[in-house]
C-alpha cells in the first residue's frame, strides 16, 4: 500500500486541475485537445508534488484518463487514502507553543479537520492576534502576529487569492549583534478565515519560506 504522500495544499492544486478538465468536458469538443488538456493537467500535478515512486506515479496518471465530471470527481475521491494529514494536536500541545500566551483564544479543535490542513489558523479577536501552527519539516511550530481590524478584499499572500483579508504583522526572530534593540517586523495581508485559506492554498511556497523568515530557520 502506498504511503500517503498528497499534501492538502497538493490536494487543491490536483481539485483546482480537475475544475479545469470538467470545464474543458463543457466547452472542448475535439477529442484530440481534450486528450491534450488531461494530459497537461496531469503532468502540471506531477511537477507540484516531489519527485514520484512509480507507485504514485500510478495513483496520479488516472487522471489523464478520466471521460467525464464523475469521472474526476471518483479520481478526487480515489486518493482520499493518499492524502497525508496534518499531525493532530490537542489544546495542551497548543498552548505550549505560545508559552507567553496563558489567555489566548484557543481555536475550536473539534471543528479543525485536520485532513485537511495545510496550517492551524485562528485569530483572537480579544488580543487582535492571529496565530498559526505549522508543520516545518516535521516540527511543529507557532507564530503569532498583530492584526489592524480594517478588513478589505485583497490577494492573501499565503493563498494567492482574492478574499477578505487583513493586515497581520509578525515580529520576526532575527538578531543584530551590534544591536541589541534590532528587530524586524514583517506584515502581509492574510485571509481573515484561515479555513477558507487552507480551503485555497494551492502553493506552500511562500507560507513556508515566510515560516523560516520570521522564526528565522535557516
Ligand atoms: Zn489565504
Amino acid at each position: 500500500m502506498t504511503e500517503p504522500f498528497i499534501r492538502n495544499h497538493h490536494l487543491n492544486l490536483i481539485k483546482n486541475q480537475g475544475r479545469y478538465i470538467q470545464q474543458s468536458f463543457r466547452d472542448v469538443e475535439d477529442s484530440g485537445v481534450m486528450q491534450a488538456v488531461k494530459g497537461q493537467a496531469a503532468e502540471h500535478v506531477k511537477q507540484a508534488l516531489p519527485v514520484l515512486t512509480e507507485e504514485q506515479e500510478d495513483v496520479i496518471d488516472p487522471l489523464s484518463d478520466v471521460e467525464t465530471s464523475i469521472g474526476v470527481e471518483a479520481f478526487i475521491g480515489s486518493l482520499q487514502p493518499y492524502v497525508e494529514p496534518f499531525p493532530i494536536l490537542d489544546k495542551e500541545q497548543i498552548g505550549r507553543l505560545f508559552p507567553h500566551h496563558k489567555k489566548m483564544e484557543m481555536p475550536d479543535l473539534g471543528d479543525v479537520d485536520f485532513a485537511h490542513r495545510t496550517y492551524i489558523g485562528w485569530n483572537d479577536g480579544g488580543h487582535r492576534k492571529k496565530f498559526i501552527v505549522y508543520d516545518l519539516d516535521g516540527e511543529i511550530v507557532g507564530m503569532e502576529g498583530r492584526y489592524t481590524p480594517a478588513k478589505r478584499q485583497d490577494y492573501c499572500y499565503f493563498c494567492r487569492e482574492l478574499a477578505p483579508v487583513m493586515l497581520v504583522t509578525f515580529e520576526t526572530h532575527e538578531t543584530d549583534a551590534d544591536n541589541p534593540e534590532f528587530y524586524r517586523a514583517l506584515g502581509h495581508h492574510i485571509c481573515i478565515d484561515s479555513e477558507q485559506c487552507n480551503r485555497n492554498i494551492s502553493d506552500v511556497s511562500r507560507l513556508d519560506g515566510f515560516v523560516r523568515k520570521v522564526l528565522h530557520h535557516g
